[in-house]
């Protein structure tokens, strides 16, 4: 099959095998070339592990701490006539890498929110790992069916209190244009705190404490992205920030649980980067098209695998102390934020037109990482060379 991209709104509907796997291996490549801290997790459970920020941090503890892995993702499994989702080509990728370093390496893809997931993924612990030291929790959908009652919550991205004018680009028809979104209902901020809030988070380590699965000094981490004024009118202080909220309050309930193993829980803030979740959110793709534009001037860009990597062996595995914030959340974003950049980004904000695209932002840059995500885009991957969707 010949497998090009097809692209719809802000998703890609195909992804490209080979393409994906030379994503993850460009992953590999950064962790072993960048030195891991002496002491890492050795077992570790990602759940959301097979795109963005969950794949790069299986790719850290995986050649960066030589971690067994264990991961839950939500895929779509190729057939003959069609390809998989990028997630499962990526995930297939990890393994066959992982294991020929003879890492133990297992996925299962199942919904992470069900009971059935907690049940099988303590099964697979208990059989072939014995205790896990890192829960990573990065998941990222847009609805989620409740375990006990079977109601089904979708999450909204909307403005809280007062509707919102900005700025956004269409990265289809690369148009800028003003968006005007309505503020959400009550019900619309609790469905969205149900999908994208800690209540998951916090059943899936009483599950693991209740199964007596999680090692002593065990640690646990949900991300996050806070952001700054540019974005806080759709993000920080929209739905999506409420839920993020309420990661603060899992992981107090969570540090509290974990003390008698001597463990610790944390929402790390991460920065803005390019991801199929991302992409989907108003406003974030024109942002990070400047963002991008700004801290590449500076040296100072990151994307998923350099921030994943200073998060677990700069901080998480660090020798020094965590760098926290006021509200004990730990920090790797704060390069974005620091006003030079902000300012920098806000100023070519109110110059960007449609017409001046191209050279007031990075939006070659976002558009590459877009296809990438999906396996495109690569110079020395043959696109129209004939390849097995079933990998
Ligand atoms: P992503 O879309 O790349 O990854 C989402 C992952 O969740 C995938 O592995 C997917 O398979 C999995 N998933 C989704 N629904 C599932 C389900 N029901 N069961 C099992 N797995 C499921 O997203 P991302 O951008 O890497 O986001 C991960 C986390 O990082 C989120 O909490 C997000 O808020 C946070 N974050 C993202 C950014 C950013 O700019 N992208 C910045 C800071 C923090």
């Amino acid at each position: 099959m010949i497998i090009q991209p097809k692209v719809r709104g802000f998703i890609c509907t195909t992804a490209h095998p080979t393409g994906c796997a030379r994503n993850v291996q460009d992953q590999i490549d950064y962790v072993k070339q960048h030195s891991a801290s002496a002491q890492g997790p050795k077992n570790v459970l990602v759940i959301g592990c097979s795109t963005g920020y969950g794949l790069a941090s299986r790719i850290v503890s995986a050649f960066g701490h030589k971690a067994n892995t264990l991961g839950v993702m939500f895929e779509k499994e190729p057939t003959e006539r069609r390809p998989a989702s990028a997630g499962w080509y990526n995930t297939r990728a990890f393994e066959t890498a992982a294991s020929a370093e003879g890492l133990y390496a297992k996925s299962m893809n199942m919904d992470a929110f069900s009971h059935e997931a907690k049940a099988d993924v303590i099964a697979e612990i208990k059989a072939n790992l014995g205790k896990i030291d890192l829960v990573v929790y990065s998941l990222a959908s847009p609805r989620r069916k409740d375990p006990d009652n079977g109601e089904v919550y979708s999450s909204v991205l909307k403005p809280i209190g007062e509707p919102v004018s900005r700025k956004t680009l269409n990265t289809d028809t690369r148009e800028v244009s003003e968006i005007s979104l309505e503020p959400a209902s009550d019900e619309e901020i609790a469905s969205t705190v149900k999908v994208m809030g800690g209540e998951d988070w916090e059943l899936w380590i009483n599950a693991l404490l209740e199964a007596n699965v999680l090692a002593e000094n065990a640690k646990t981490t949900a991300y996050t992205y806070i952001g700054r004024e540019l974005t806080f009118p759709i993000y920080g202080k929209a739905t999506i920030g409420k839920a993020k909220e309420d990661l603060d309050r899992a992981a107090t309930a969570i540090q509290a649980k974990l003390k008698p193993l001597n463990g610790d829980a944390r929402v790390s803030v991460l920065k803005a980067v390019v991801t199929q979740s991302s992409s989907a959110i108003p406003v974030m793709p024109l942002y990070i098209s400047l963002l991008y534009r700004v801290m590449k001037e500076q040296g100072t860009h990151e994307g998923c695998i350099e921030q994943i990597h200073q998060l677990l062996t700069g901080e998480l595995y660090g020798d020094g102390e965590l760098t926290l914030d006021e509200s004990g959340r730990v920090r790797v974003d704060l390069k974005e934020l620091t006003d030079e950049v902000q300012g920098k980004v806000e100023a070519l904000w109110h110059q960007v037109t449609t017409e001046n695209l191209t050279d007031l932002t990075d939006f070659e840059g976002y558009q590459k990482e877009f296809f990438q995500l999906f396996g495109f885009g690569y110079e020395d991957v043959d696109y129209d060379a004939d390849v097995s969707p079933e990998v």
